[in-house]
């Protein structure tokens, strides 16, 4: 269960009565289930809150239809959590991981396609094979425990090299594969394309820290979105977007400590223990959900330095990076569109390409 790392700050419910229901949700274990929905004076705006993919998400649309609209789409995001749920043995993902050979879904066959790209491209800090090392850590079930180091290195030689040709996969004996670090951002651009095909024009979708805005607020001017302080109660700064995605990975989500180590829930791939590269929050601004989700693990895994380079050698996103010691670095093109909080001490730098 992880909480909001992004929120959408003008958004008019508290972020703690939210938090309070998902817990009662979670001890419920009812993975989907509508806690709120409130529709404004004005007709024309739909809000929805639900519980899935182990998260909180909320969807506000505007315009005629909103509330079908709302509907269809927590209706979409059930359907697609139900294909991608690793610890569902019944879920295409979970097939997989039971040994099964899957006919999969064309959602499934792109997502696990991307990620293996990306996999690539990120030279194997985004690695979707980590399952059975999130297990064994404690992660799926919060009964945390800092595995031996032979163990983890028994269980990282476990990955095998999958091949996705066609839309039928059988992973390599011994290979689990879950898609946590991608999947919220792939369903926030099935939605931005479902509605936006529907004819809406201005909406903000919140999936647990992905955050999809389709245009502006309806008065034309850009969401604005509070990026959470890692170490504090509050937000740092303050982002305003138009139109595309926002998404935050950071080592306070999901954490455990054990001997005054804080042990955070993105995995480093070379070591199979948690990401320790000087980062403690990730914020990737793009078009697609899909990219800046897989990108917000994959950076924070990388620290600074590389994200820094990894950047300059692509130009289809921008970043902003809060590392332990409390500095921020943003890249050129948020300079103008961040604004960091009143009171906050931290040193801002601009990475210009
Ligand atoms: P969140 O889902 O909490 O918003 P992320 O998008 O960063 O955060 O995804 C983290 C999740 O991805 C973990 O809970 C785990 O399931 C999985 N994961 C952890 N480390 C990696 C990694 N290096 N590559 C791919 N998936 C990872
Ligand atoms: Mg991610």
């Amino acid at each position: 269960m992880t909480s909001g790392s992004i929120i959408y700050v003008d958004v008019s419910v508290k972020r703690g009565e939210l938090i309070g229901i998902k817990r009662l949700t979670a001890m419920a274990t009812v993975t989907l289930s509508v806690l709120f929905t409130a529709c404004s004076r004005e007709a024309e705006k739909s809000e929805l809150t639900i519980y899935a993919m182990d998260t909180v998400m909320s969807l506000t649309v505007y315009g005629d239809d909103a509330d079908r609209l709302t509907a269809q789409a927590s209706a979409r995001i059930n359907e697609l959590s139900s294909l991608w749920a690793a610890g569902d043995t019944g879920s295409e993902v979970g097939r997989l991981n039971n040994g099964e050979e899957v006919e999969l879904s064309p959602e499934t066959t792109e997502l696990i396609s991307f990620s293996l790209a990306m996999g690539t491209q990120t030279d194997g800090a985004l690695d979707i094979r980590l399952y059975p090392l999130m297990k064994e850590w404690g992660f799926t079930t919060s009964e945390y425990n800092v595995p031996e180091l032979n163990r983890l290195n028994e269980l990282l030689d476990m990955r095998g090299d999958i091949h996705i040709s066609g839309s039928t996969l059988a992973l390599p004996q011994g290979t689990e594969i879950d898609l946590g670090a991608v999947a919220k951002g792939y369903t926030g651009d099935i939605l931005y394309e479902m509605l936006s095909e529907a004819g809406v024009t201005s909406a903000i979708l919140d999936l647990g820290g992905n955050i999809h805005v389709i245009g502006g607020k309806p008065d034309g001017t850009p969401w604005r979105l509070g990026i959470k302080d890692p170490r504090a109660d509050g937000n740092i700064g303050v982002l305003e977007l138009y139109d595309g995605a926002a998404v935050t990975s950071g080592d306070y989500e999901r954490y455990f400590e054990d001997d005054g180590t804080r042990y955070c829930h993105i995995l480093d791939p070379k070591t199979g223990r948690p990401a320790a590269n000087g980062l403690c929050s990730v914020t990737v601004v793009g078009k697609e959900g899909r990219l800046c989700d897989a990108l917000s693990t994959a950076l924070f895994v990388m620290g600074s330095e590389d994200a820094e380079r990894y950047w300059r050698s692509h130009n289809d996103f921008q970043m902003i990076l809060i590392e332990i010691d409390g500095d921020i670095l943003i890249t050129e093109g948020l300079e103008h569109s961040f604004t960091l909080s009143d009171g906050t001490n931290s040193k801002v730098q601009i990475i210009r390409s």
